[in-house]
């Protein structure tokens, strides 16, 4: 943190100003005394410290500047500036998502319907690669008429085609009184865009070890997004995914959201958590899918959540946005794999479907 001060600020001013940080902040001043301004460095950890409260101190502080991140435990330095990963059991043993490993694809509906469609659609994205099976029980919709997801007996359902398939599951928590029923069967814990700033759903999930998926808020920036993984690992579970979804912008005409793919660079070197990037509800259109996801891998991506559907037309929720199976399949074998190779980071074994 850095305190400029106003040009012919008293002398004393300035002192009484060093000494009140000592001795309230425990922080060492250093002072630099310009042509001008003096400008006053504070050592020390200044993570806790609202820099209007500072502000305050004197009528002659010009400004207080923040050098440091306020996120501290998301942030890139705390682990000395390497990469991080998240490690997640599942019934086909560990699943690692981060920079240093094979690209993670989560696929599957929107929302849970019934079991034949999740079990279905649960080994047509396995034997396609997709290590993990998304799928809402609980759904945030907008309108409160619209399918709220089936709840409870949508999370049996994710068991049997968890069961069925081998493969890790990921589903939305809304409440977090639904937490411990959800984390029976789930292997991730996702935390909606409408429920990124959700504080204390955000302490809850964070007082479990389950990993947490986490995507953007719609209108959220990175700042904010980075400090809502904060709480998260704060309260003690350092198992955090990013994921970017779209953000809201001017333009709705055409997609859903605008999928904000610069992130990859900056959270790159922000962070180090993995990121994850969902190209259906960042376009909300299944043929500008295919696109956003091979530029997701080659920016870097570390996961992508791709919505697939065995009829989309049918589908309770966001069908316009799902692929079928087949078009899945032809993702994944033909165009996928082939940026995931280029960037190294497509797993081992390419499956061949029969
Ligand atoms: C979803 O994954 O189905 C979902 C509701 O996502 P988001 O929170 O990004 O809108
Ligand atoms: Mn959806």
């Amino acid at each position: 943190m850095i305190i400029v001060m106003k040009v012919g600020a008293p002398e004393a001013e300035i002192d009484q100003i060093t000494t009140d940080l000592e001795a309230n902040w425990k922080l060492k001043p250093e002072k630099i005394v310009g042509q001008y301004k003096t400008v006053i460095g504070l050592v020390g950890d200044t993570v806790d410290l609202p820099p209007e409260q500072l502000q305050e101190m004197s009528p002659w502080i010009e400004q207080v500047l923040r050098v440091e991140k306020p996120f501290k435990r998301a942030s890139r330095e705390y682990r000395h500036g390497e990469a991080g990963e998240v490690a997640v059991e599942t019934p086909n043993g560990t699943v690692y998502f981060g920079e240093k490993h094979p690209l993670v694809t989560i696929a599957g509906p929107c929302s849970v319907e019934n079991e034949e469609m999740i079990v279905e659609t649960a080994v047509r994205v396995k034997a396609a690669g997709a290590k993990f099976l998304r799928g809402g029980a609980y759904k945030p919709r907008t309108s409160p008429y619209a399918f709220q997801g089936h709840g409870e007996s949508a999370l049996g359902l994710l068991a049997k085609a968890r069961e069925a398939s081998g493969l890790g599951i990921i589903t939305e928590v809304m409440d977090a009184a639904d937490i411990d029923k959800i984390a029976e069967v789930a292997d991730i814990l996702q935390v909606g865009a409408r429920n990124m700033q959700n504080f204390a759903l955000l302490k809850k999930i964070g007082a479990q070890d389950k990993p947490v998926f986490l995507k953007r808020g719609m209108s959220a920036t990175i700042d904010e997004w980075l400090m809502a993984a904060e709480y998260v690992l704060a309260a003690g579970n350092s198992k955090v995914i990013l994921c970017e979804r779209g953000i809201r912008t001017f333009d709705r005409s055409y997609t859903r959201n605008t999928l904000d793919l610069s992130v990859l660079p900056v959270l790159r070197s922000l962070t180090h958590l993995p990121i994850a990037i969902d190209p259906s509800h960042g376009t909300g259109k299944a043929e500008y899918v295919p696109a956003m996801a091979m530029a997701a891998i080659a920016a870097g991506a570390d996961s992508l959540m791709i919505e697939v559907h065995p009829n989309p037309a049918k589908a309770l929720s966001d069908g316009p946005q799902s692929l079928t199976p087949e078009r899945f399949d032809r993702l994944m074998l033909e165009e996928l794999s082939i940026v995931g190779k280029a960037m190294g980071r497509w797993p081992q074994q390419t499956p061949v479907l029969a």
